[in-house]
């Protein structure tokens, strides 16, 4: 008789816990990726809650299977954006323009911009060298407050001084990504527009969907002229 027999019961109950739970995993991995594949290929999302419930659960291991199945690190990312923000539309429509706001970085100003830094981000001379200060005049006449800005220290700090109640974030994957998740966690709703080009300078915003998202929850008579293609 060895040490561990009285104990083999438990050892054997352990065993079968663990197999169960790493068995159970993985067919939730597997349910995740055909619902995330279904949702990149119809561009419908099935089951948001849960979908963004497990992917952020085993985020490590879903963008191995990702990886595994031909998919990016990028897929993976974009399908939690979306899952964020289809979640979250129906609170940021609730919510008056005046307690909304848009931040922006100034990565997508011109090379050229005669624009200068202040305490409250980048002062766009709406000077058309680039498409930020048309914009930001866009938004503005929405009744947003735009910020563009150097790095996310600068959102920590408007929010404070503001207090929006939802923002708009415009930006590269992962900043979009991040951001939706740090509003989260300090209670602000928050929607996210992923950059169509990436990089350090002259990048460029998604702007027709950053207007389908502003005017969310707008009532249509308070849309200008320029935006009203935008309205559903
Ligand atoms: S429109 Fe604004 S951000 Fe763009 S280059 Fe001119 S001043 Fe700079």
């Amino acid at each position: 008789m060895t040490i561990l027999q009285p104990y083999m019961p438990v050892v054997t109950l352990i065993g079968e816990l663990t197999i169960l739970v790493v068995l159970s995993i993985f067919i939730l991995g597997f349910i995740l990726l055909i619902l995330t594949v279904h949702s990149i290929r119809s561009g419908k999302l099935l089951f948001p809650r849960f979908m963004r419930a497990g992917l952020l659960f085993l985020d490590g291991m879903m963008r191995g299977i990702f990886r595994l199945f031909g998919f990016e690190d990028n897929d993976f990312l974009k399908i939690i954006v979306t899952l964020q923000n289809t979640l979250n539309r129906k609170a940021f429509m609730a919510v008056p323009v005046s307690e909304r706001a848009v931040f922006m970085p100034q990565c997508l100003r011109s090379n050229a911009c005669p624009a200068h830094l202040h305490d409250e981000g980048l002062k766009c001379r709406e000077c058309g060298l680039c498409k930020v200060g048309e914009g930001k005049r866009l938004l503005e006449l929405l009744g947003y407050r735009v910020f563009i800005i150097p790095g996310s220290s600068f959102i920590k700090r408007m929010i404070k001084r503001y207090h929006p109640k939802a923002i708009i974030g415009v930006g590269c994957l992962i900043e979009v990504k991040e951001g939706i998740e740090m509003s989260s966690q300090i209670d602000i709703i928050a929607m996210g527009v992923v950059n169509t080009s990436d990089g350090c300078v002259e990048t460029s915003a998604d702007w027709d969907e950053v207007f389908r998202t502003a005017i969310l929850g707008i009532p249509p008579e308070k849309i200008p002229d320029e935006l009203k293609k935008y309205y559903d």
